[in-house]
């Protein structure tokens, strides 16, 4: 694999700004979302893939023929090309630190930014390869543009090898993903898989096939705002009954305070004056029961501070977000098992953990495609400090080769 050939490609897309929107109810997000689409559709038709569609939400897919008499599944690889809002993804201008060094990296003198391995201790992991960072200002889009790149990249190297053989692959390169629409509109019949794997972790070696149970709960509390000085029996505070309703969640149960298969309450807004406060809350369980009972907790909550006003002042309103895919690839646990023979084959040693998040795939195997998580190789997302090593993508460029491969021999 050619190391300058998968950085250019990389850097290529990083400079298209692809940031979403969550305010806008179109698909993609924003218009310029179309830039990337379009450019990576016609890229797949140089590269010599087969079926480049771009659809009408800017879903671009892609054929590699199977290269083999005998059937073998049809397996899929997704990625994502926009950015997370949380930060500018406008005119990236990546930095090529080679031969890291082990030190801090000066994204920016002036501003004095550094990116610090006494901070963010993973850098030390990449010792002698080549980083790509920012410049300080930005993101960088790793999150998910490594992803493209390393499709892309197995996609050329395998058809430019024909002796690796292999079935129908097909890959999928979606809009919206970071403001949680990547699979709305993906059209999973047309994509015609038997199973995917999104391209979207961190760390090398990571492999995900179990991520949380989400939920979203709007908690609006209404008071009664009467002169303070004549209020004697008859204000409603609210924003006192929304902290009695705070305080009456488990304490600890909350982000900060959790960490592996421990769920949670988050809560995130608080808006309040005398007659209105407005909590909101999300809602994590990797557990389906325990994903329940906590929104049976917020509902219960609500109701006794009610029953005890004698009146309904609070409301509670609990929307499901995303569920745990293991359900769904749990009954075709050979599509992990593949995924980590084929780094064992490669030397990776496989991070399997639990995602405390969500991906694509969670809502795409529950729209009958399984489809686990596997590195990209970048870190820091959504931030100024995102960073990739070159190396990280040509391993994860790898990864997918031997996949194909894989699952090609298995199906003899
Ligand atoms: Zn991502």
């Amino acid at each position: 694999m050619n190391k300058d050939r998968i950085t250019d490609r990389f850097i290529s897309y990083v400079k298209v700004d692809t940031t979403s929107d969550p305010e806008s109810s179109t698909t993609p997000s924003t218009k310029k979302q179309w830039d990337l689409a379009n450019k990576l559709a016609e890229e797949l038709k140089t590269i010599g893939m087969s079926d480049v569609t771009i659809d009408d939400n800017a879903y671009v897919m892609a054929t590699l023929p199977s290269n083999v008499e005998h059937e073998v599944p049809t397996i899929g690889f997704i990625s994502h090309f926009d950015t997370s809002p949380d930060y500018s993804g406008t005119n990236v201008n990546p930095q090529i630190i080679e031969n890291y060094d082990g030190k801090d990296i000066v994204l920016n003198e002036e501003d004095n930014i550094i990116l610090s391995p006494d901070y963010f201790e993973d850098l030390l992991l990449y010792k002698g390869q080549t980083l790509i960072t920012t410049d300080g200002s930005t993101l960088l889009g790793a999150d998910d543009k490594a992803g493209i790149c390393e499709i892309v990249s197995a996609m050329e190297y395998l058809i430019n090898n024909p002796e690796i053989k292999h079935g129908k692959i097909r890959v999928g390169f979606t809009p919206d993903e970071e403001i949680g629409r990547g699979a709305h509109k993906f059209d999973v019949e047309k994509f015609g898989a038997d199973w995917a794997y999104t391209m979207d972790g961190s760390q090398v070696g990571e492999l995900e096939y179990e991520n949380f149970n989400a939920a979203g709960a709007k908690i609006h509390v209404k008071g009664k705002s009467v002169h303070p000085g004549s209020a004697k029996g008859k204000m409603i505070n609210s924003i006192y009954i929304a902290t009695e309703f705070i305080n009456s969640l488990p304490r600890l149960e909350t982000p900060e305070h959790t960490e592996g298969y421990q769920g949670f309450f988050h809560l995130y807004s608080i808006k309040g004056d005398v007659e209105n406060t407005y909590l909101q809350y999300i809602i994590r369980d990797h557990d389906r029961k325990k994903f329940e009972a906590r929104k049976a907790l917020i509902q219960r909550i609500a109701d006794e501070i009610n029953n005890q006003y004698e009146e309904e002042f609070i409301t509670v309103e609990i929307k499901d977000q995303y569920f745990n895919m293991k359900e769904k690839v749990e009954p075709v646990m050979h599509i992990v098992d593949i995924a980590e023979e084929a780094m064992k084959q490669l030397n990776i040693k496989p991070i399997i953990k639990p995602i405390r998040g969500g991906t694509d795939g969670s809502q795409l195997s529950y729209m009958g495609l399984p489809c686990p998580n596997i590195f990209a190789g970048g870190h820091n997302f959504h931030g100024r400090y995102e960073y990739v090593p070159v190396e990280s993508i040509i391993k994860a460029t790898q990864v997918i080769c031997k996949i194909a491969e894989l699952t090609q021999k298995k199906a003899k």
